[in-house]
């Protein structure tokens, strides 16, 4: 059965508004004055493939171009692309919204510079790309002269950031972090790396379409709406597939689950434990599995043998049949059962260890390399452009300020750069920052401790399309252009299918934003390091590289996509398993643990409950949005346009709320939000409230997000970091509600 879009949609929480999305956006609104498209169904003049960048999955989308009664091409509508294989012809929400972000009234429009002003003041003159390309170049020297190249740092979120990279190699820095690590799925990488040699990577190539039982543990998809996930998700419902929702929420899965468990925020790996005392006491594991592919089985057993779901109960809230009648459903459909690997994974600070125990419990079904579980990713090779070497070895990234911490982190914490920036924590403090496309007011935790930071800058330059808060406490702000204005690097990641991606600009870049690459080679010749950036413009160094990797140019240019051989995935399709672990088998005791002075196997550790009269804070997120650069994006605030506060029902009669009342939330450091609207349901715990990320924005350009809804990155002044791999754990802020007068 095909899936169509509107069953695609209906996932998620709101499905008849997003349907009505879709065939409005190419028609209502353009932020331009007195100029629409005279055909509102039109399919364009030409369509350019591309790939998307409202979130981190790069579906690939089909842009329709079509010339206006102005002489002027734009993008009048986006649609998904048939031939890629992380859209197959469909988009989420968010994805056909795409020129919402493109005509957004209020991007960043020409190059800013700083006044006399003070950082944080949001007063800056317009200037020239010629002056605010000097000023950069010139302040990045001096830092690096007077600092040496490791005092510089790259923050960056979006693949445009490429270029980027390679011009802080090029100028001697290391210091280069996307928060997508430390503050969201590090956690998750290093506890998968640990138990099978391997993280779960970015796009998760897991086989939800083929599994009989799928179990998500805080993992909201269908809110979270990853495009091909949530197709495979959906056809595996629309064939029956048993559905297990761990969630103090009442999720959008939740409403799809054969069973929810409401568990006690908190308390995962004691549920983790007593599932898998429960498969191993009742012999439901794969023994041939674990017998020819793991190690430590013994040691487990014994850990987990006193872990009964009667211990985990009063821990967890869950009932006792519960945990049995679920632990025995997973077996029983395995190894055909998806543990599914979530993608944020710092909640408590112990996340390496719960996704650990995650791993574990999939190894026991025996669904890694499995169908229906854990697919082996492949990827295919794209040559590099023939660049000059960088000239110096540049040092280990500084994102430590001391030495030892987080042993087992395999890739730079931007928490960790922002730590070491702050005076006095460290010997030696960065001084200069290059922040391309990542909010870090929004995206790192603790707020106050990033404004520290960067008040003691040398230097700061913020590269984005839209006025963020990070933009307000910058030296230098330069436009880019948005993804369908601009052509990347090639994109080849690993996946179930191996592939190469394309994007390229469908139109030409308005206002005066530059694209990426132009600004990181225009900053290249005026430091002396022209060399590193030899080619004309980014549409030659991609052909080059694609000719160099024996790619059809011409195919990839027209179809946006050109795919690899497809090769076994699974142990059924004939794929022999191997773990690039110590021991080279899944390690469910993990002595490298051991010997730094972690638990080699995953305990339970009871977190900080909240005090009385507050309330743990647990986010999400709503399906037409992404972080808080899509909240500004007025196609998609049609959906959605204001985060509400879920309070329990009872909770909230008890306080003297109901439904519909304006209240604030007051954090345990007393930061407050902007008021926002109490949502009185059934659908949450009484111990936690929800609220949905990426509101209550206070930049003021952003005029349509500004002050809308309430931020949770403002109240998130606590967290707990990982000591394994340095995660910023952040389920750990509790908030008070108060009425608006
Ligand atoms: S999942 Fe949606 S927003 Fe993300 S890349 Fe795909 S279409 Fe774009």
């Amino acid at each position: 059965m095909s899936l169509s879009r509107r069953e695609f949609i209906k996932i998620g929480a709101g499905a008849t508004a997003a349907v009505g999305l879709g065939s409005g956006l190419v028609t209502q609104w353009w932020g331009l004055d007195n100029n629409p498209i005279p055909n509102p169904n039109t399919e364009g003049d030409r369509i350019v493939p591309t790939f998307c960048e409202l979130c981190f999955w790069k579906c690939g989308v089909l842009a329709h171009v079509k010339k206006g009664p102005d002489g002027q091409e734009r993008v009048v509508k986006i649609t998904g692309n048939p031939d890629h294989p992380l859209s197959r012809g469909k988009l989420c929400p968010r994805g056909t919204g795409g020129t919402g972000l493109l005509y957004d009234p209020d991007r960043l429009k020409q190059p800013l510079v700083r006044t006399k002003s003070k950082r944080g003041e949001d007063i800056f003159e317009a200037v020239s790309w010629e002056t605010a390309l000097d000023e950069v170049a010139a302040k990045l020297m001096k830092v690096k002269e007077e600092h040496g190249p490791e005092a510089l740092a790259l923050f960056s979120h979006g693949f445009g950031g490429s270029w980027f990279k390679h011009l802080l190699k090029a100028m001697g820095s290391k210091n280069i972090a996307a928060p997508s690590y430390a503050q969201c799925r590090g956690p998750r990488e290093v506890g998968y790396w640990l138990t099978f040699g391997s993280g779960i990577g970015s796009p998760e190539a897991v086989d939800a379409e083929h599994a009989r039982c799928i179990v998500l543990m805080g993992s909201h998809l269908g809110e979270n709406m990853h495009n091909t996930h949530v197709q495979d998700f959906s056809r595996a419902i629309d064939r029956g597939a048993d559905i297990i929702v761990v969630d103090p929420r009442y999720s959008t899965a939740a409403s799809k689950a054969r069973h929810w468990l409401p568990i006690k925020p908190g308390t995962d790996i004691a549920l983790l434990l007593a599932w898998m005392h429960v498969i191993i006491t009742e012999k439901r594991y794969d023994a041939d599995y674990i017998q020819k592919h793991a190690i430590g089985f013994d040691e487990l057993k014994k850990h987990v043998e006193a872990k009964t779901p009667e211990w985990a109960y009063p821990i967890t809230g869950i009932r006792p049949e519960k945990i049995r009648e679920t632990a025995r459903l997973m077996a029983g459909a395995a190894p055909a059962t998806l543990i599914h690997p979530g993608r944020r994974s710092t909640w408590y600070g112990d996340d390496t260890q719960r996704e650990r125990g995650k791993a574990i419990l999939a190894a026991l079904l025996g669904s890694w390399g499995r169908e229906g579980g854990y697919l082996i990713p492949s990827k295919m090779s794209v040559q590099p452009y023939p660049d000059q070497p960088y000239a110096q070895t540049p040092k280990a990234a500084l994102d430590r300020v001391k030495e030892g911490l987080y042993p087992l982190a395999d890739e730079t914490l931007a928490s960790g750069l922002c730590d070491i920036s702050v005076p006095g924590e460290a010997a030696m403090n960065l001084k200069g920052w290059i922040v391309y496309g990542t909010n870090l007011i929004q995206s790192l935790p603790d707020y106050r401790k990033t404004v520290k930071a960067i008040q003691a800058l040398d230097f700061i330059v913020t590269v984005d399309v839209l006025p963020a808060e990070i933009c307000g406490w910058s030296d230098v702000v330069l436009p880019e252009s948005t993804y369908l204005e601009r052509t990347d690097d090639l994109w080849n990641p690993g996946y179930r299918e191996p592939f190469v991606a394309m994007r390229q600009q469908a139109v030409e870049p308005l206002y005066q934003s530059k694209p990426g690459w132009w600004m990181a080679k225009e900053l290249a010749n005026r430091m002396g390091l022209a060399a590193y950036f030899p080619w004309k413009d980014s549409l030659e160094y991609v052909r080059e590289r694609a000719t160099r990797s024996g790619l059809d140019f011409d195919t990839l240019q027209a179809k946006g996509v050109v795919k690899g051989a497809v090769v076994p995935t699974t142990e059924e399709q004939g794929l022999t398993l191997s773990f690039d672990t110590e021991s080279g088998k899944i390690e469910l005791y993990n002595q490298t643990l051991k010997n730094l002075g972690f638990d080699p196997i995953p305990d339970y550790y009871p977190v900080e409950e909240p005090p009385a009269g507050s309330f743990r804070l647990i986010t999400g997120r709503a399906p037409m949005h992404t972080f808080g650069r899509t909240t500004n994006n007025r196609f998609l605030s049609e959906c959605y346009d204001e985060n509400e506060v879920w309070v329990n029902a009872d909770v909230a009669k008890g306080l003297g709320f109901k439904n519909g009342d304006r209240v604030i939330l007051v954090n345990q450091d007393e930061v407050r939000s902007e008021p926002i609207s109490l949502r009185a349901t059934q659908r949450v715990r009484g111990d936690a409230v929800y609220i949905v990320h990426g509101y209550g924005h206070t930049a003021e350009g952003l005029k349509f997000a500004y002050k809308r809804g309430a931020s949770d990155s403002l109240l998130t002044t606590n967290y707990k970091v990982d000591p394994i791999m340095g995660g910023t754990g952040m389920n750990v802020n509790f908030v008070r509600i108060e009425g608006v007068a």
